[in-house]
């Protein structure tokens, strides 16, 4: 056990969900791809449009593949925290991070109120 307190059997099905997480993410992340390609290849007076209508900000598309990608990272770094025995553990507090918001984030690096 490491310090986190988590069994191999646990830290085994944490590897899973984890690996299950990543592939449904870098599925999103090909369709998410595929819709910003398709932007950027919309005829100038409709992306004009689209900008408009976005307030200039980045596009849905776009935000959604910096999002899935920040998550990707995430997961890599869950997976080498598990290895290292750091996983479930605040990286914000040091304190162990309940197996309740685990379960819902599974490549969470710190608490809710210690979100960094
Ligand atoms: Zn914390």
């Amino acid at each position: 056990m490491g310090k986190n307190g988590l069994s191999k059997k646990r830290l085994e099905a944490i590897k899973m969900i984890l690996t299950a997480r990543q592939q449904v993410i870098q599925e999103d992340l090909v369709q998410a791809k595929k819709g910003l390609l398709g932007e950027c290849l919309a005829e100038p007076n409709h992306s004009k449009t689209h900008i408009a209508d976005s307030n200039g900000g980045p596009s849905i598309y776009q935000a959604r593949v910096t999002n899935l990608e920040k998550c990707l990272w995430k997961i890599d770094e869950a997976f080498e925290n598990l290895e290292n025995g750091s996983y479930g553990i605040c990286k914000n507090c040091g304190d162990p991070i309940s197996s309740e918001r685990l379960k819902i984030v599974p490549f969470t690096q710190s608490h809710v109120e210690c979100k960094l």
